[in-house]
């Protein structure tokens, strides 16, 4: 079966990545978080990607997650902790849970049996995690704690709490028996060494995503969408291309109509302001992106045919920019319909 748009998927950038990464952290391991279906990439692939290269421990988001990838035979921490429904069918032994609250700890010394477990603490996000009066309380006495860890709220930004949090989180460091603890995401990695304590758990940046500018050198892009151009026309001087009249044509324009929308996650941000590549030649998006279609000016590329192959502009840095989603977004939202290659 072939798709009429596809994504590339550059898994040497994607270990090399990691790579660079791992370097950054310095003496702590360096896992990968693959919640998300591996960010929209597609979690098996990643993660047979990485394991070759050297990762050790992955997150993901629910029990799920863990078991769709559970014959990979890797570390697994499933972030969300452990709910009575998932104790109720039955605990994979593949993976640990990450308790977040009182309530998972209290299930977790009943349903674990004296398995491992990882702990959230919480030291400012107000997200998920225990407090660290909680931690400190003696709540997690008697737990096989594997990894403490917290989480940054800030970490893409140049803010105090940065370091409010990593002094929050250090100060538990021989407070709690945990075999290592855990606190950087791809940002924070940028952050320092001081961040990176035992293990740090990059997601973004391993998928080509910039948050900091210290990472832009280092962080190459991984993932490329790609769509077939069904139809070419000119549209008249005075006309309009796509839905609510968007763009309206100053002169002639040569146009292509290519096979991918924002039901492929390719957003309704890039409206009049993404852009695909022919070879060397920028070509615009002409107005409003639609589900399935999006219009783009090939008058620069007389030579454009129809059922040829354009390169979208999804730097990710930039394509944030252009379309006004996250760089998260534009990744977690890549959809079912692309052949990835
Ligand atoms: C998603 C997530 C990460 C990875 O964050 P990135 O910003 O994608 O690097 C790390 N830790 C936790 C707890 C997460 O939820």
């Amino acid at each position: 079966m072939s798709s009429p748009n596809r994504l590339r998927i550059d898994r040497t950038a994607l270990a090399d990545n990691w790579r660079a990464l791992a370097r950054m952290s310095g003496t702590a391991a360096c896992g990968a978080a693959v919640k998300a279906d591996g960010y929209g990439l597609g979690a098996r692939l990643v993660i047979e990607t990485l394991a070759t290269a050297g990762v050790r421990d992955f997150f993901v988001a629910t029990w799920d997650e863990a078991r769709a990838i559970a014959d990979l035979g890797v570390s697994i921490a499933v972030l969300h902790g452990v709910r009575p429904e998932d104790v109720a069918e039955g605990l994979p032994i593949y993976a640990r849970p990450v308790l977040n609250t009182a309530a998972q700890v209290a299930l977790w010394r009943s349903a674990g049996a004296g398995r491992a477990c990882d702990v959230m603490v919480d030291t400012g996000m107000n997200r998920l995690g225990l407090t660290v009066e909680e931690v400190a309380s003696g709540m997690l006495d008697g737990l096989a704690i594997d990894t403490l860890m917290s989480h940054l709220a800030c970490a893409d930004e140049d803010s105090a709490m940065n370091a409010a949090q990593r002094d929050r989180f250090a100060a538990l460091a021989g407070r709690i028996d945990a075999q290592r603890m855990s606190l950087a995401n791809s940002a924070g990695i940028a952050l320092g060494h001081s961040f990176a304590f035992d293990l740090t758990r990059p997601g973004l940046s391993l998928y080509g995503g910039v948050p900091r500018a210290e990472l832009a050198g280092a962080i190459r892009q991984v993932v490329t969408p790609e769509a077939q151009v069904i139809q070419r026309r000119c549209v008249k001087a005075g006309e309009v291309v796509g839905y609510n009249a968007l763009w309206v044509a100053e002169h002639d324009t040569e146009v292509a109509i290519l096979n991918i929308g924002y039901a492929d996650g390719y957003w309704r941000g890039f409206s009049n302001s993404g852009a695909a590549w022919f070879g060397d030649v920028r070509l615009p998006v002409l107005g409003r992106v639609s589900m399935d279609l999006t219009a783009v000016d090939v008058s620069a590329a007389p030579e454009l045919l129809e059922s040829d192959w354009l390169v979208l502009d999804y730097a990710l840095s930039e394509a944030a920019s252009a379309s006004g989603m996250s760089q998260y977004e534009l990744l977690t939202g890549l959809g079912p319909r692309f052949e990835r290659l």
